[in-house]
Protein backbone atom coordinates (compact mmCIF):
# COMPACT_ATOMS: atom_id res chain seq x y z
CA UNK A 1 0.00 0.00 0.00
CA UNK A 2 2.68 2.77 0.95
CA UNK A 3 5.17 1.48 -1.43
CA UNK A 4 2.08 1.74 -4.28
CA UNK A 5 1.58 4.98 -2.94
CA UNK A 6 5.19 5.97 -3.55
CA UNK A 7 4.97 4.59 -6.88
CA UNK A 8 2.17 6.56 -8.04
CA UNK A 9 3.64 9.77 -6.56
CA UNK A 10 7.22 9.05 -8.09
CA UNK A 11 5.16 8.72 -11.08
CA UNK A 12 3.86 12.05 -10.70
CA UNK A 13 6.78 13.97 -9.73
CA UNK A 14 8.54 12.70 -13.02
CA UNK A 15 5.70 13.82 -14.85
CA UNK A 16 5.25 17.13 -13.93
CA UNK A 17 9.03 17.76 -14.04
CA UNK A 18 8.95 16.70 -17.98
CA UNK A 19 6.12 18.97 -18.26
CA UNK A 20 8.02 21.68 -17.19
CA UNK A 21 11.57 20.80 -18.71
CA UNK A 22 13.15 19.38 -15.74
CA UNK A 23 15.25 16.86 -14.61
CA UNK A 24 12.94 14.42 -11.89
CA UNK A 25 16.13 13.60 -10.39
CA UNK A 26 16.65 17.46 -9.57
CA UNK A 27 13.45 16.69 -6.99
CA UNK A 28 13.82 15.63 -3.87
CA UNK A 29 10.32 13.80 -2.43
CA UNK A 30 9.96 14.19 1.98
CA UNK A 31 7.93 11.80 3.40
CA UNK A 32 5.97 13.33 6.16
CA UNK A 33 5.78 10.88 8.75
CA UNK A 34 4.51 13.28 11.33
CA UNK A 35 1.97 11.15 13.52
CA UNK A 36 2.54 8.34 11.70
CA UNK A 37 4.40 4.75 13.54
CA UNK A 38 7.36 4.06 12.98
CA UNK A 39 5.89 0.58 11.40
CA UNK A 40 5.14 2.94 8.78
CA UNK A 41 8.15 4.51 8.47
CA UNK A 42 10.13 1.03 7.66
CA UNK A 43 7.78 0.04 5.30
CA UNK A 44 8.09 3.03 3.44
CA UNK A 45 12.38 3.23 3.63
CA UNK A 46 11.75 -0.54 2.35
CA UNK A 47 10.51 0.98 -0.23
CA UNK A 48 13.42 3.15 -0.91
CA UNK A 49 12.21 5.97 0.58
CA UNK A 50 15.34 7.54 2.74
CA UNK A 51 13.73 11.27 3.67
CA UNK A 52 11.31 12.13 6.38
CA UNK A 53 9.98 15.10 8.01
CA UNK A 54 8.44 15.55 11.35
CA UNK A 55 6.90 18.33 12.91
CA UNK A 56 7.26 17.51 16.61
CA UNK A 57 10.57 17.54 18.41
CA UNK A 58 9.78 14.95 20.68
CA UNK A 59 8.09 12.27 18.55
CA UNK A 60 10.60 12.70 15.98
CA UNK A 61 13.46 12.16 18.89
CA UNK A 62 11.76 8.50 19.46
CA UNK A 63 11.81 7.73 16.07
CA UNK A 64 14.64 8.91 15.05
CA UNK A 65 16.43 7.12 17.37
CA UNK A 66 14.72 3.78 16.94
CA UNK A 67 15.06 3.56 13.52
CA UNK A 68 17.94 2.98 10.93
CA UNK A 69 20.53 5.81 10.96
CA UNK A 70 20.58 5.69 7.43
CA UNK A 71 17.69 8.03 7.05
CA UNK A 72 17.69 11.10 6.78
CA UNK A 73 15.09 13.96 8.75
CA UNK A 74 14.01 17.21 7.86
CA UNK A 75 12.35 18.93 10.67
CA UNK A 76 9.40 21.05 9.44
CA UNK A 77 7.37 22.16 12.03
CA UNK A 78 7.21 25.29 14.81
CA UNK A 79 10.54 25.29 16.09
CA UNK A 80 11.02 27.18 19.55
CA UNK A 81 14.85 28.32 19.96
CA UNK A 82 14.69 26.37 23.33
CA UNK A 83 14.79 23.32 21.29
CA UNK A 84 17.45 24.29 19.17
CA UNK A 85 20.19 22.10 20.97
CA UNK A 86 18.10 19.03 19.79
CA UNK A 87 16.70 19.70 16.99
CA UNK A 88 20.63 20.43 15.23
CA UNK A 89 21.34 16.78 17.28
CA UNK A 90 18.28 15.05 15.28
CA UNK A 91 17.99 16.89 11.76
CA UNK A 92 19.74 16.86 8.53
CA UNK A 93 18.04 20.41 7.38
CA UNK A 94 15.88 22.35 9.52
CA UNK A 95 13.63 24.07 7.08
CA UNK A 96 11.33 26.39 9.21
CA UNK A 97 13.94 29.27 10.60
CA UNK A 98 11.96 32.13 10.47
CA UNK A 99 13.79 34.82 13.29
CA UNK A 100 17.43 35.91 13.83
CA UNK A 101 16.90 34.30 17.65
CA UNK A 102 16.42 30.98 16.25
CA UNK A 103 18.69 31.10 13.45
CA UNK A 104 21.52 32.55 16.49
CA UNK A 105 20.47 29.61 18.40
CA UNK A 106 21.01 26.54 15.85
CA UNK A 107 23.99 28.64 14.77
CA UNK A 108 25.38 28.31 18.76
CA UNK A 109 24.70 24.99 19.18
CA UNK A 110 25.79 23.62 15.46
CA UNK A 111 29.03 25.45 16.32
CA UNK A 112 29.36 23.43 19.97
CA UNK A 113 28.88 20.25 17.72
CA UNK A 114 31.48 21.42 15.55
CA UNK A 115 29.25 21.28 12.54
CA UNK A 116 27.79 22.64 9.73
CA UNK A 117 23.71 22.99 9.96
CA UNK A 118 21.88 22.98 7.06
CA UNK A 119 18.64 24.98 7.19
CA UNK A 120 15.61 26.53 5.16
CA UNK A 121 14.23 29.66 5.35
CA UNK A 122 10.07 29.82 6.17
CA UNK A 123 8.51 32.31 4.48
CA UNK A 124 5.07 33.07 5.19
CA UNK A 125 4.23 34.23 1.46
CA UNK A 126 0.35 34.23 2.60
CA UNK A 127 0.58 36.35 5.14
CA UNK A 128 -1.28 34.76 7.07
CA UNK A 129 -1.27 35.69 11.19
CA UNK A 130 -1.72 32.46 12.64
CA UNK A 131 1.05 30.77 10.70
CA UNK A 132 4.85 30.86 10.59
CA UNK A 133 7.34 32.18 8.64
CA UNK A 134 8.86 35.66 7.88
CA UNK A 135 7.01 37.83 5.64
CA UNK A 136 8.34 38.24 2.22
CA UNK A 137 8.92 41.94 2.85
CA UNK A 138 11.44 41.18 6.07
CA UNK A 139 12.85 37.76 4.12
CA UNK A 140 16.22 39.88 2.84
CA UNK A 141 17.11 41.56 6.05
CA UNK A 142 16.84 38.05 8.20
CA UNK A 143 18.86 36.39 5.35
CA UNK A 144 21.55 39.18 5.38
CA UNK A 145 21.53 37.92 9.08
CA UNK A 146 21.59 35.26 8.90
CA UNK A 147 24.73 35.13 6.59
CA UNK A 148 26.99 36.10 9.10
CA UNK A 149 26.40 33.32 11.46
CA UNK A 150 29.65 30.66 10.57
CA UNK A 151 28.06 27.64 11.46
CA UNK A 152 24.47 27.44 9.26
CA UNK A 153 24.09 26.72 5.54
CA UNK A 154 21.13 28.40 4.04
CA UNK A 155 20.17 26.71 1.11
CA UNK A 156 16.95 28.12 0.43
CA UNK A 157 13.37 28.87 1.32
CA UNK A 158 10.07 27.08 2.17
CA UNK A 159 6.53 27.83 2.09
CA UNK A 160 3.00 26.55 2.90
CA UNK A 161 0.77 28.52 1.33
CA UNK A 162 -2.92 29.03 1.97
CA UNK A 163 -5.17 26.16 2.00
CA UNK A 164 -6.97 25.59 -0.95
CA UNK A 165 -8.74 22.68 -2.25
CA UNK A 166 -7.97 23.78 -5.97
CA UNK A 167 -3.97 23.39 -6.29
CA UNK A 168 -4.04 26.03 -9.36
CA UNK A 169 -4.63 28.46 -6.51
CA UNK A 170 -1.52 27.57 -4.70
CA UNK A 171 0.37 28.22 -8.18
CA UNK A 172 0.86 32.27 -7.46
CA UNK A 173 2.20 31.82 -4.18
CA UNK A 174 4.91 28.84 -5.41
CA UNK A 175 5.65 31.25 -8.24
CA UNK A 176 6.31 34.28 -5.44
CA UNK A 177 8.53 31.88 -3.31
CA UNK A 178 10.39 30.99 -6.55
CA UNK A 179 10.85 34.43 -7.38
CA UNK A 180 12.34 35.66 -3.94
CA UNK A 181 14.72 32.65 -4.08
CA UNK A 182 16.03 34.12 -7.88
CA UNK A 183 16.00 37.45 -6.25
CA UNK A 184 18.07 36.25 -2.85
CA UNK A 185 20.25 34.20 -4.97
CA UNK A 186 21.14 36.92 -7.19
CA UNK A 187 22.24 38.96 -4.37
CA UNK A 188 24.53 36.10 -3.41
CA UNK A 189 22.41 35.30 0.24
CA UNK A 190 22.71 31.28 0.06
CA UNK A 191 25.43 28.92 0.63
CA UNK A 192 24.71 27.76 -3.63
CA UNK A 193 23.31 30.25 -5.26
CA UNK A 194 23.55 28.73 -8.67
CA UNK A 195 20.62 25.98 -7.03
CA UNK A 196 18.75 27.61 -4.25
CA UNK A 197 16.70 25.10 -2.71
CA UNK A 198 13.00 25.27 -2.51
CA UNK A 199 10.62 23.26 -0.07
CA UNK A 200 6.87 23.91 -1.47
CA UNK A 201 3.91 21.71 -2.33
CA UNK A 202 2.25 18.91 -0.19
CA UNK A 203 0.06 16.47 -1.05
CA UNK A 204 -2.73 17.96 -2.76
CA UNK A 205 -0.27 20.41 -5.06
CA UNK A 206 3.37 19.02 -5.50
CA UNK A 207 2.71 18.57 -9.19
CA UNK A 208 1.85 22.29 -9.41
CA UNK A 209 4.65 23.29 -7.24
CA UNK A 210 7.05 21.32 -9.32
CA UNK A 211 5.97 23.33 -12.18
CA UNK A 212 6.64 26.30 -10.48
CA UNK A 213 10.18 25.39 -9.39
CA UNK A 214 10.24 22.83 -5.89
CA UNK A 215 13.14 21.08 -5.81
CA UNK A 216 11.63 19.44 -2.57
CA UNK A 217 8.09 18.07 -2.40
CA UNK A 218 6.81 17.28 0.98
CA UNK A 219 4.33 14.64 1.11
CA UNK A 220 2.42 13.09 4.03
CA UNK A 221 -1.14 12.05 3.64
CA UNK A 222 -1.06 10.28 -0.12
CA UNK A 223 2.06 8.48 0.86
CA UNK A 224 0.75 7.52 4.40
CA UNK A 225 -3.03 7.73 4.09
CA UNK A 226 -5.18 9.76 6.66
CA UNK A 227 -3.07 10.85 10.03
CA UNK A 228 -4.67 9.41 13.35
C1 LIG B 1 1.73 17.96 7.44
C2 LIG B 1 2.63 18.77 6.58
C3 LIG B 1 2.87 18.43 5.24
C4 LIG B 1 2.20 17.24 4.55
O1 LIG B 1 0.86 17.52 4.29
P1 LIG B 1 -0.02 16.45 3.46
O2 LIG B 1 -1.17 17.26 3.00
O3 LIG B 1 -0.39 15.37 4.40
O4 LIG B 1 0.81 15.97 2.34
C5 LIG B 1 3.76 19.20 4.52
N1 LIG B 1 4.38 20.26 5.08
C6 LIG B 1 4.17 20.63 6.35
C7 LIG B 1 4.90 21.80 6.90
C8 LIG B 1 3.28 19.90 7.14
O5 LIG B 1 3.06 20.30 8.40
Amino acid sequence: MICDNLDRIRDAIAEAAHRSGRDPDSIELVAVSKRMESAKIRQAAACGQAVFGENYLQEARAKIESLPSSLRWHFIGHLQSNKSREAVRLFDLIETVDRMKLARALDRFAGQLAAQQDVLVQVNVGREPQKSGVLPEDAEELLRGMAELKHLRVLGLMTMPPRTSDPEESRPWFRELRQLACRFADMGLFADNDQPRLSMGMSGDFAVAIEEGATMVRVGTAIFGRRP
